[in-house]
């Protein structure tokens, strides 16, 4: 590489270095960004000046710290853009506009058609994307959408924007970054859903304080996101965190799973066995949010199916933290308005079969019901690279 292409890439890297810090920072003054980056007060403030001319930061009261003058706080500009966050499912398109600070500013959900080959999803797609940003420009106009993050279930390999397997769209092997870019003129960024949620968590959420957690997500599925050294952990293959078939039984009369397998997590933990159980005990048929009205409304069996569910959801709980001894295990997902009738259970089973001690040393955490979680968490991978991407701040 050349020196002036040096030059460029070490550039980039102290803006980006120095766009992380403040974000991360709330505000910050000038004279700590250099502290914390390492960088020197003059490479900080004229980086600083040109992210302040850019509109990308904006300056703040002073801080009220020890004597003498203050300095001035740097803060992100968080409507200097937003970014569409939006979950394609079997029959649902669920979108929402977020700006930088991770705000929700707006949120559409849209019914569509069941079975859709990828053509005809495009469609409907672009009309989603169509409805969403009149909306966003009529209430924000001068507030560019700088890109869009798209998550799906399903093996993705989000570095070359290539959706591998997805048994929810029962699509495979589709260039959805390309194609959605094509249809869409903004840059794509996809990844997997509960990998999204994870770093959302990471990047807005409860998982902000942590460099290594876990994102356990409960409803249809059961799915583990991994936040190893403060990225995502996608494996090799982009399959890690397939925990929802991890077998919990080797009877051959064990449940079948929606994988084809007998005796996956999923088939003893996620909605449709909870549903199973509860028919099985009262011979009533019923949707999981009438489960869970139920389970509010005191009825003693829809409350069991959630604690057997949750003994279940323990033993899980427990293998990850043996297998990856992290900070913190963040439960998300559907399924967390069940959370008062399956964490108890949990909570024993976990306690019980975690080696030495770790139930003691790791935090769990419960996220609140939210609609806003998963749009959210792939808005913030679309953030993050926008941030990290040199060309997308010179164009604001
Ligand atoms: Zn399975």
């Amino acid at each position: 590489m050349s020196r002036t292409g040096d030059n460029e890439l070490i550039k980039n890297l102290n803006y980006k270095i120095i766009l992380d810090t403040i974000r991360t920072a709330g505000s910050i003054s000038r004279i700590e960004l250099s502290r914390i980056t390492g960088l020197s007060r003059s490479t900080c403030s004229g980086i600083c000046d040109k992210m302040l001319k850019q509109g990308l930061i904006h300056e703040t009261g002073k801080s009220s710290s020890s004597g003498g003058r203050r300095p001035t706080l740097l803060e992100i500009q968080n409507r200097a853009g937003v970014v569409l966050g939006m979950k394609l499912m079997d029959g649902v398109i669920d979108g929402a506009v977020v700006d930088l600070g991770g705000t929700v500013l707006e949120h559409q959900v849209k019914k569509i058609p069941r079975h859709l080959d990828p053509g005809s999803y495009m469609t409907q797609i672009s009309g989603f994307f169509d409805a969403v940003k009149a909306s966003h420009d009529m209430k924000y106009p001068s507030v560019p959408i700088l890109g869009i993050g798209v998550g799906i279930s399903g093996r993705i390999d989000s570095k070359r924007g290539i959706l591998i397997e997805s048994s929810v769209l029962e699509w495979k092997d589709l260039h959805l970054k390309e194609m959605l870019e094509v249809q869409l003129q903004l840059p794509i960024f996809l990844e997997n859903d509960v990998n999204s949620l994870a770093f959302g968590e990471r990047y807005f959420g409860n998982g902000r304080d942590y460099e290594n957690f876990l994102c356990l997500t409960i409803g249809d599925g059961i799915g583990l996101g991994i936040i190893y050294d403060g990225d995502l952990l996608s494996g090799n293959h982009n399959s890690a965190g397939e925990i929802g078939h991890m077998k919990v039984s080797m009877d051959p009369d064990a449940p079948e799973c929606a994988c084809g397998r007998k005796g996956c997590l999923e088939a003893y933990a996620a909605d449709r066995a909870v549903l199973a159980r509860y028919e099985q005990a009262t011979g009533i048929t019923c949707t999981i949010q009438e489960l869970v009205n139920r389970a509010h409304a005191r009825d003693a069996h829809a409350v069991d199916a959630f604690s057997t569910a949750g003994a279940y959801l323990g033993l899980a709980l427990s293998t990850i933290v043996n297998l990856f001894d992290p900070q913190a295990v963040i439960i998300g997902g559907e399924r967390v308005d069940a959370a008062a009738y399956f964490q108890g259970t949990m909570k024993t089973v976990f306690t019980e079969n975690t080696v030495y001690n770790l139930d003691q040393e790791v935090e769990v955490i419960v996220m609140e019901p939210s609609n806003d979680l998963w749009v959210r968490g792939v808005a913030a991978l679309a953030i993050r690279e926008f941030f990290s991407r040199s060309e997308s701040w010179e164009a604001l």
